[in-house]
């Protein structure tokens, strides 16, 4: 495979876009994306969703219960 940081920003690669998954239904999130039907411009960070956001799929879940989602092009990957 080829590398997917060919075109990184040299200056902060603090925090790439994440993917985010609900452990209640599935439904998943795209940082680098957004979601249109959310109102969610492409780069909105899930950390940077209201408060009392919550799952739009199942309702039960809040933002904060969400996983990150390992197939993610995340730079550190932490292994148990
Ligand atoms: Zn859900």
């Amino acid at each position: 495979m080829s590398s997917a940081y060919a075109s990184a920003s040299p200056a902060a690669v603090a925090s790439e876009p994440a993917r985010w998954r609900c452990p209640e239904c599935g439904w998943s999130y795209d940082e680098a994306q957004g979601d249109r039907d959310e109102g969610f411009a492409p780069n909105t960070r899930l950390e940077s969703f209201p408060d009392d956001w919550s799952c739009p799929d199942c309702g039960v879940r809040d933002k904060r219960d969400f996983e990150r989602d390992p197939e993610a092009h995340t730079a550190c990957i932490s292994n148990e």
